[in-house]
């Protein structure tokens, strides 16, 4: 590992982080950058210079000023080059988002997912990758982001274990793909990046979501960042009904053991919905009392009958917590996990920018 930061690198830190800037703002001014980013106007005007030199960004010419000479308009994101994309894998489905440095969609994919083992489900995946990279202009995506279902070491790109796949272990994802597609990838837990896409539109710095279907899903972000690690946040199995529901782990009172009953074969049983809330109360209560949380999202497939429990889901809550004011939100977006990847994927590419 280098020890210093030298001219060089302070030279990619300053490109990338103009870069971020100009992403996050939709439209903003030279003045502005400089402002923001406290660089001096030279060091600046260097910058946005390479920057447009190599089609990251475009110059937007301001109308309202137009008169003899040059008026400097708004610096945007170059829509028309470098692209990145998201990808969610989930045992049902993959879903794809190609997307420009700014998040605007360009194209979107879908496939059903069946697989038998192992080798089937790697190579739907790769089929799908392979169908994406041969898309026309889709030889521009530079990043990758895959929101994976499933137990997943971001850290060294591998994904350990696959729902409903046994012989799915400690698959080395990421080398597979970047071998065959040469792009850099990026592997994460969906939740994470459900929460990454969500917490873009939030003002809160404490939040947790849950990701609901047969099994429960959670990702956490304190001060901001997204809590990560392998093997944390580990919820379906946790007790909160002492003696309660048998769970297919073999104790009783699982939280699992209520949600999984509530969607068979794609329909809802009120029977077992019922029986759903005061449990899912109980393991929210806690969470919010573990980790401060200013907001909790719930999303995932039982949240298209929220309808149906949410309010006394609700009057549990507030029950447990009067002086409390966690919002509670429920999200029935089923594209956030596919779109916080490809918004992941968006924003390490700028981190990885050498001009
Ligand atoms: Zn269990």
């Amino acid at each position: 590992m280098k020890r210093y930061i030298g001219l060089e690198d302070m030279s990619h830190i300053n490109c990338a982080s103009v870069l971020r800037v100009i992403q996050s703002s939709g439209g903003i001014s030279r003045k502005q950058i400089s402002d923001i980013t406290g660089l001096s106007w030279g060091g600046m005007t260097k910058i946005v210079n390479k920057l447009m030199e190599h089609e990251y960004i475009v110059e937007e010419k301001n109308g309202a000023f137009a008169g003899n000479g040059r008026t400097p308009g708004l610096l945007r994101v170059n829509t028309k080059k470098h692209l990145a994309a998201g990808a969610d894998i989930n045992h049902t489905g993959l879903r794809a988002w190609v997307t420009d440095f700014s998040g605007g969609l360009r194209k979107m994919y879908f496939r059903e997912n069946h697989f038998g083992n192992r080798e089937e489900l790697l190579e739907n995946i790769l089929s799908f990758f392979e169908m994406i990279f041969q898309d026309d202009k889709n030889e521009e995506i530079q990043a990758v982001g895959i929101a994976m279902q499933g137990r997943v070491d971001s850290e060294k790109g591998i994904s350990i274990h696959f729902p409903e796949c046994e012989n799915w272990c400690d698959v080395p994802l990421v080398s597979i793909l970047k071998e065959r597609f040469h792009t850099e990838i990026y592997l994460e837990h969906d939740p994470d990046c459900m929460l990454f896409f969500e917490m873009e539109s939030m003002d809160a710095e404490n939040v947790i979501l849950l990701r609901i279907d047969q099994s429960i899903g959670m990702a956490v972000a304190l001060g901001g960042a997204i809590l990560r690690g392998t093997g944390i946040l580990e919820l379906p199995h946790s007790i909160v009904i002492p003696g309660g529901k048998l769970c297919k782990c073999g104790l009783r009172g699982c939280l699992e053991a209520y949600i999984a009953p509530c969607m068979q074969d794609g329909k809802i049983q009120k029977q077992a919905l019922e029986e759903m809330v005061s449990p899912l109360a109980v393991a929210i209560y806690n969470l919010i009392c573990m980790f401060h949380a200013e907001a909790v999202i719930l999303t995932g497939d039982l949240m298209k009958y929220h309808g149906m429990f949410e309010g006394r889901l609700l009057l549990e809550l507030h029950k447990m917590q009067k002086d409390t004011r966690t919002a509670i939100r429920f999200s029935e977006d089923t594209e956030t996990a596919v779109k916080g990847a490809a918004l992941i994927a968006a924003r390490q590419a700028v981190n990885a920018i050498r001009l």
